[in-house]
Order: structure tokens, then C-alpha cells, then sequence
């Protein structure tokens, strides 16, 4: 049985009766038991799987009417809850919390008969880019262990790209799936704002994330994104997916597109030679399937790291203020303290990066400053936004390479804050403007990925795919071997 299999032929190979779910289920448990002790990227398995796989096995067996995801193994990013089950967004600071509710991404998939195999590992909140703030250990790229995976993301990257899963639900705040999706050759997609339900995942900063689908394919992220899309009671930012069938039309192409390719995301100063390279050859990719590449200039993109990291700290600084060891929290004993040393004694559990944000959280729009840094960085948002509608009426479509960088080794980089944060050059721009970006895997070089990024005009993600499956059919990368 093939483990690296995309959710679309592991559905036909149920139905043909290829292999049974419990079959299917067991070999990625195993599977796990056997590469996860190297890789981490599970913080938890889900110890009933084999009684879901089973039940669902009954269904198929009885002719029942089963969902459309027939048992298929995803895992689930640490900071989206399922009920009964730990949600500790890899902090020590919900080490021991059990989630009161269910996500409405995992309750949809669990109402198409998917299982969520187990909950991936990231950096602690979603803040990072390399799983190294992870509370319990980072994940290991499994192309290269010696390399980060990316991040935050990075075990939902890890676990699809290793075979444990056949895909992952991530979060994206300004690239946690883009780039793991990247730095582990498989498919990242962050939804426009508003796409995808983001009840039940824990706010890191809320105004700009979303949750989305990490895949083996663009078809895979195409059928996901039909599940998990559309209007949620529980989420009042969520819009109408419309009934989109974003697989039926996947293979449209580009030709006639207008694709722009965004001069400040490409500049050779910030690349690499290697991902200079890809990108060029993937514009001639486009301009082979009949799409025209030309450049343009995003004038406030050098800008959006410094607005982003603003933006962000601000909103995380009052998102984990609920963490006092009040609300959420762990046993502490308070005697010897007054109030607000037990409350600082409390938050020490947070780890640096946390703390880092959380202080810069509480300065940047604080009375003084607000003006020098918060308010700035909201005119660069709505600048950013202003020039991304311009340009959206010209162009189809944005691209770029997904990270600047390929994979780095452990510890490269997490001393020097402000190239680490330049990582994210490129994918915080859809995050600002609320559009929808995809990393596609274009490249193995020196035995490490490189991805696309494409990015499309807000709800266009049917076209967005269009592209992605159009430049995705034109490689054929080798399989990961761990
Ligand atoms: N690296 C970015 C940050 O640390 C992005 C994280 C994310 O998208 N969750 O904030």
C-alpha cells in the first residue's frame, strides 16, 4: 500500500477496494510510530482512530451513505481545538488544556468521515517560522534533518510530506502554511479572509489569519477547500464560498493570463541564487503555457515585514492577555504572591519569542508611541491594500518564489531576529490584504525544496488553483526518502 498517495486516489482506492480505511489507518499509525520519533511532528495521536476507521470501514461495507473523505488520515495543527482533545499550540502554558469545543474545520471533515489522525506540532502560538519556538522540541525537515521545516506550521508540513497523513490543516497568520508548505515540497493554500471558518482556532492575530489545507496536490487543496469553505454562524467574519466546486473546473490553464511578477519580492539582494533561479525558470514555465509575465512593482511590500510584526504583536499582546492562570492555566500555588507577581509568575511559562511579542505587543500602540509605529503600520496596510486592488485590475495573477531562502539549519538563524523575520518578505503581503496566496513545489536543489507562491485577487481561488494545477503538472520532484 502506498502511503504517499493524494487524498483523491485514496478515495478511488476505497471505492475500488483497493484497501480498507482500518488498513489505510494502521500503516500511517505505523508509519508514524516508525519515522515520528526523528521527525516530531505529532504532538499527539489520536488514540481512537482505528474504532473510527473500523466504524467507517461498517458504513462502506453496509452501504451507507459515507462522506466524501471515506476515512482518509488528516492531522491537525495544534491550535485549532477538537473537543475533548489537548490544544496546547506547543506552550507550556496549555500544556494540560482540553479544548471545551470543536473547530468547525474539523467538525466539517469529520462530518465527511475524515479521521484527524493526530495534532502537529508548531512554533508556540503560531509565532516563529522554523518550529524551533516550539515549548516541545521543533520538527525536523524530512528532506533534510539537519534543516528547520518551516514554520509555523512546520509539523503539519513534516507530516504530509513524510507520509504520516494525507494531508494537514494548518494556520496562516503571514505564511505558517506558505512556507512549511515550501521548505517540505507539498501544497500550501491560505484561503482569502473570511473563506474559511476560523472557529475553534486559538487567535494569534485574528484580523488576518486563516486556517487552510496542506496537501500532497493542488487537486487535494482544490477538495479540502470545498469542505471547509463558507459561512459560519459561530465565525461572523466568514463569506459565502458560494457552492464552489473549486475542483471542477481545476484544469482551465493560464493561457491568455496576465501574471505579474512582483519586483520587490524578487529582488536578487534578498534571494538566493537558487531560488533566483527557480523563479525565473517557473516565469518561463507560465510564459510556455501561454500565460504573459511581466513585472510589477508592489512599492509598500519592503515595508510590510516592519507593518506585519506591528500589526501582529499588537493583536497577540491582547489575545493572550486571557492567559493569567485564571481563565487558562495550571496549578500554581499563589501563596507568597500579591496580584501581580502571581500573574507575572504565571506568564513566565511562555517562552521568549512569546514574551518578545507580548512586550512589543503592549509598546508599539501604546499612548506616545501609537503614532510612530501601530498607526504607521496600519497606513502601510491600507496603502498595501490600495496597490493591490490597482494592480489586481491589470493582472490575473501575482507571483513570487514563497520564501526567499530555502530550508536553513537549526539554530542558522533564530540569533539574528530581523533576517529571521525577513523570511516572511514575501508571504505577509496576502495576510495584510486578505488575498489568496499558494505555495506550489517547483524545485529539489541541492536536495532541498523551493516553492512558488502564486497569489490571485480576493475570492478568486478557483482561478488561483487553475493556475497552481497548471504550473504543478509541468514538474515531476522527487519523492522524499525518510
Ligand atoms: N513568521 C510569522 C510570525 O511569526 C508568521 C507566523 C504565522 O503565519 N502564524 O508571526
Amino acid at each position: 500500500m502506498d502511503l504517499g498517495i493524494s487524498a483523491l486516489n485514496y478515495v478511488s482506492g476505497i471505492k475500488n477496494n483497493e484497501f480498507t480505511v482500518e488498513e489505510f489507518i494502521s500503516k500511517s499509525l505505523e508509519r508514524i510510530n516508525e519515522v515520528d520519533k526523528n521527525l516530531h511532528a505529532f504532538l499527539q495521536i489520536n488514540d481512537v482512530a482505528i474504532k473510527n476507521a473500523k466504524e467507517i470501514d461498517a458504513k462502506i461495507k453496509s452501504n451507507q451513505d459515507v462522506g466524501k473523505c471515506y476515512g482518509m488520515p488528516i492531522s491537525v495543527k495544534d491550535n485549532i481545538c477538537i473537543s475533548g482533545s489537548k490544544t496546547t499550540c506547543a506552550s507550556k502554558v496549555l500544556e494540560n488544556f482540553i479544548a471545551p469545543h470543536t473547530s468547525t474545520v474539523v467538525s466539517k471533515l469529520s462530518s465527511e468521515d475524515a479521521i484527524m489522525i493526530g495534532k502537529t506540532n508548531l512554533d508556540e502560538f503560531a509565532m516563529g517560522l522554523s518550529t524551533e519556538f516550539s515549548a516541545y522540541g521543533p520538527s525536523k525537515n524530512p528532506w533534510n534533518t539537519d534543516c528547520v521545516p518551516g514554520g509555523s506550521s512546520g509539523g503539519s508540513g513534516v507530516s504530509v510530506a513524510a507520509n504520516e497523513c494525507i494531508a494537514s490543516l494548518g494556520s496562516d497568520t503571514g505564511g505558517s502554511i506558505r512556507n512549511p508548505a515550501s521548505f517540505c515540497s507539498i501544497v500550501g493554500l491560505k484561503p482569502t479572509y473570511g473563506l474559511v471558518s476560523r472557529y475553534g482556532l486559538v487567535s494569534y492575530a485574528n484580523s488576518i489569519e486563516q486556517i487552510g489545507p496542506m496537501t500532497k496536490t493542488v487537486k487535494d487543496s482544490a477538495f479540502l477547500l470545498n469542505i471547509i469553505s463558507g459561512i459560519d454562524p459561530n465565525d461572523n467574519t466568514t463569506l459565502d464560498n458560494k457552492d464552489q466546486d473549486y475542483l471542477s473546473n481545476i484544469d482551465e490553464g493560464v493561457s491568455g493570463k496576465k501574471i505579474g511578477v512582483v519586483t520587490e519580492m524578487t529582488n536578487p539582494d534578498g534571494l538566493s541564487t537558487d531560488v533566483l533561479n527557480a523563479t525565473n525558470d517557473a516565469i518561463k514555465t507560465f510564459e510556455k503555457l501561454g500565460a504573459n509575465c511581466e513585472h510589477v512593482s508592489l512599492q509598500m511590500v519592503p515595508y510590510t515585514v516592519a507593518a506585519y510584526y506591528t500589526i501582529t504583536s499588537t493583536e497577540a499582546g491582547s489575545n493572550l492577555a486571557r492567559y493569567d492562570n485564571v481563565r487558562y492555566g495550571y496549578e500554581m500555588d499563589s501563596s507568597g504572591f500579591e496580584f501581580n507577581s502571581y500573574i507575572s509568575q504565571a506568564r513566565s511559562k511562555f517562552g521568549p519569542e512569546v514574551i518578545r511579542r507580548m512586550i512589543l505587543g503592549g509598546f508599539v500602540p501604546s499612548a506616545g508611541h501609537a503614532g510612530k509605529y501601530f498607526l504607521k503600520a496600519l497606513k502601510v496596510k491600507s496603502k498595501l491594500i490600495t496597490e493591490i486592488k490597482h494592480v489586481f485590475e491589470k493582472f490575473d495573477f501575482l507571483i513570487s518564489p514563497t520564501v526567499p531562502i530555502q530550508p536553513f539549519k537549526f539554530g542558522e538563524k533564530i540569533n539574528d531576529p530581523v533576517s529571521f523575520m525577513m523570511v516572511d518578505m514575501n508571504t505577509v503581503t496576502a495576510n495584510l490584504t486578505g488575498i489568496p496566496a499558494i505555495s506550489v513545489p517547483y524545485k529539489i536543489t541541492n536536495g532541498l525544496p523551493i516553492g512558488i507562491q502564486i497569489m490571485a485577487n480576493h475570492l478568486e481561488e478557483n482561478s488561483l488553483l487553475q493556475a497552481a494545477y497548471a504550473l504543478e503538472k509541468t514538474v515531476d520532484l522527487p519523492e522524499v526518502s525518510i
